[in-house]
């Protein structure tokens, strides 16, 4: 009987120790599904709630658009948009830009109306002027004010002086870099000018007619594929070559621009046929010149005048053909650590060409497409560990943008 009840008592002991230790791990498993709750409901709100503080140097087309990036995350408290230029400097540049449907899908992503800009579509690019493009992004900032502080400073150049004079609990979180090929915001910041230099394994050859009788309208673009000529007056046997199915194909033409701002784009690819290296290393600067000139009288649109030997005096060019090279920095993002500040650098800033294909500005754009998970990053750091792997991050996609131009970039803009 005794040894029954011992045994009874010792099943109810482990019947209650079974008990304690189940109600034991369904309070630690509720209060850690509390605690997660809590920590993921704070993270949201303290995700959904940051704000913070961006300046924009330069307001070229990139700038510009990276303000309308910064705008569009949500996670921007205030920005402040920085030019040298006054309004009428920064609107009046002649160039007009070809944005390319991988450009035009970004910037309607970013709410941009392509019907309200003055400008013309062809072959699914939008051909515009640069000032207008810019006055376009301009206008759209002021109609944010009401949901960010925007200040737009023109006339304003960004210096040592500029940020002593920010007080330091006013600094920004993040200073985008945007002021150009000539642009010096980067040494300001102390971010090192080393570039890396690379062949995009091509030859060109710039030209610019400017005519001051022709309006300024949006002309499309004009491209032409397989291009031979005729220097048998120059002792250039190019016939037989191009005959032979091992020789590399011919020369790719564009011209853009408007009627007045003339641009043409010549380039092959890499080779080492007599007709290239005779016109990489000609000292007789004229036959260039007339190269440009024939060509532009082949493929011109209809309703524009022809080149004579009198306005042809009027064309620039280069003088042989040259390797075309896209030098980008190794460095083109930063942090200022005692400031807290995130830096990057965008557009041609960032990367540049030596060689003018028209296709700058979707570069930019290019750069411009990891923008705006960075600000989103940045905003939502919990510690610098957090930024650092944001500008880590960005980093790689401006290498990756400059890779991808040596890549493709070239075909994309001249040879298809
Ligand atoms: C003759 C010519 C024809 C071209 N044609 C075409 C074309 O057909 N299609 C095309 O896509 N691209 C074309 N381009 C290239 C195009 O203009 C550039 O790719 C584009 O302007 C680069 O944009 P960005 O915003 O990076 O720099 P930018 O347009 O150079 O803008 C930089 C801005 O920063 C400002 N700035 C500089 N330093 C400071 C400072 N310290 N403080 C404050 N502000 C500063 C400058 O005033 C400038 O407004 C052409 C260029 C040239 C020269």
């Amino acid at each position: 009987m005794d040894g029954l009840q011992a045994e009874n008592s010792g099943d109810t002991a482990e019947e209650k120790y079974r008990a304690l230790a189940c109600d034991t791990a369904l309070s630690t498993l509720l209060a850690v599904v509390v605690y997660v709750l809590v920590k993921v409901s704070l993270d949201g709100i303290r995700q959904w709630r940051a704000r913070i503080s961006v300046l924009i140097v330069g307001s070229g087309p990139v700038g510009l658009t990276a303000a309308l990036v910064a705008v569009r995350s949500g996670k921007v408290l205030k920005l402040t948009v920085l030019d040298e230029r006054y309004r009428s400097a920064l609107l009046c540049r002649p160039q007009q830009i070809a944005l390319d449907p991988r450009s035009v899908k970004f910037l309607l992503g970013l709410g941009v109306d392509f019907d309200n800009m003055e400008g013309c579509w062809h072959n699914d690019h939008f051909f515009t002027r640069i000032g207008v493009f810019q006055e376009y992004l301009l206008s759209i900032l002021e109609q944010k004010r009401q949901q960010v502080d925007v200040k737009v400073q023109l006339g304003t150049k960004f210096t040592e002086e500029y940020l002593r004079r920010i007080p330091r609990k006013e600094w920004p979180s993040v200073i985008v870099v945007a002021d150009g090929s000539c642009g010096d915001s980067c040494s300001v910041l102390g971010i090192s000018s080393d570039y890396t230099v690379e062949s995009c394994h091509a030859y060109g050859a710039n030209a610019t007619i400017e005519r001051l009788d022709q309006r300024q309208v949006p002309t499309p673009e004009i491209r032409a594929h397989s291009l031979y000529f005729d220097l048998s007056a120059y002792g250039v046997e190019a016939f037989r070559e191009h005959r032979n199915p091992t020789s590399k194909p011919g020369f790719h033409l564009k011209i853009y621009g408007t009627f007045r701002n003339r641009y043409m784009a010549l380039v092959c690819p890499t080779s080492d046929t007599k007709m290239v290296r005779f016109l990489r290393h000609t000292a007789n600067s004229s036959i260039m010149k007339n190269i440009f000139h024939q060509s532009f009288n082949a493929y011109k649109t209809d309703i524009e005048p022809r080149l004579s030997d009198v306005t042809c005096h009027h064309m620039q060019c280069s003088r042989r053909l040259f390797e075309i090279q896209l030098s980008h920095r190794r460095i083109s993002a930063a942090y200022i650590e005692g400031d807290n500040v995130a830096v990057t650098v965008e557009g041609e800033a960032a990367r540049v060409l030596n060689f003018d294909t028209g296709f700058g500005v979707n570069l930019g754009m290019r750069g411009l497409e990891s923008m705006g998970s960075f600000i989103y990053r940045t905003a939502t750091a919990v510690d610098q560990n957090d930024i650092l792997e944001a500008l880590s991050a960005k980093m790689q996609h401006s290498r990756h943008v400059a890779e991808a131009f040596r890549q493709t970039g070239l075909a994309e803009s001249m040879y298809e």
